[in-house]
């Protein structure tokens, strides 16, 4: 099931991390240390589709991520 969901905060943890929160969709349930495919809602974006583990917990009310960059290429971390 696909759903689209806007970011509420972006913390920067290291030079190369950064920790994103988004809404979480009404019901929303995720097993801890799954991950989810996740693609930026912007055209040429949108297919690029890659994993992420969720670092929230189930009873927060928002997602979060914890993601590397990868600066060398122009790719979706980027
Ligand atoms: C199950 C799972 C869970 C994951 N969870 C997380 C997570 O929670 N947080 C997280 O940060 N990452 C996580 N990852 C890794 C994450 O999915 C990748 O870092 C991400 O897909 C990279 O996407 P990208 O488009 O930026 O880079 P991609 O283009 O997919 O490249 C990935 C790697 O290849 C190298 N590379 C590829 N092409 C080039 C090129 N042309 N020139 C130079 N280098 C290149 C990059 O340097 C990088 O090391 C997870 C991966 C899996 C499989």
């Amino acid at each position: 099931m696909e759903n689209i969901v806007r970011i509420l905060d972006i913390q920067e943890v290291t030079h190369d991390v950064k920790c994103f929160r988004f809404e979480k969709p009404k019901g929303y349930k995720f097993i801890p240390g799954q991950a989810t495919d996740v693609s930026i809602n912007q055209p040429h974006w949108k297919e690029e589709i890659r994993p992420f583990t969720f670092t929230s917990l189930n009873t927060d009310d928002y997602l979060e991520f914890t993601i590397k960059r990868y600066s060398d290429h122009h790719a979706v971390t980027d």
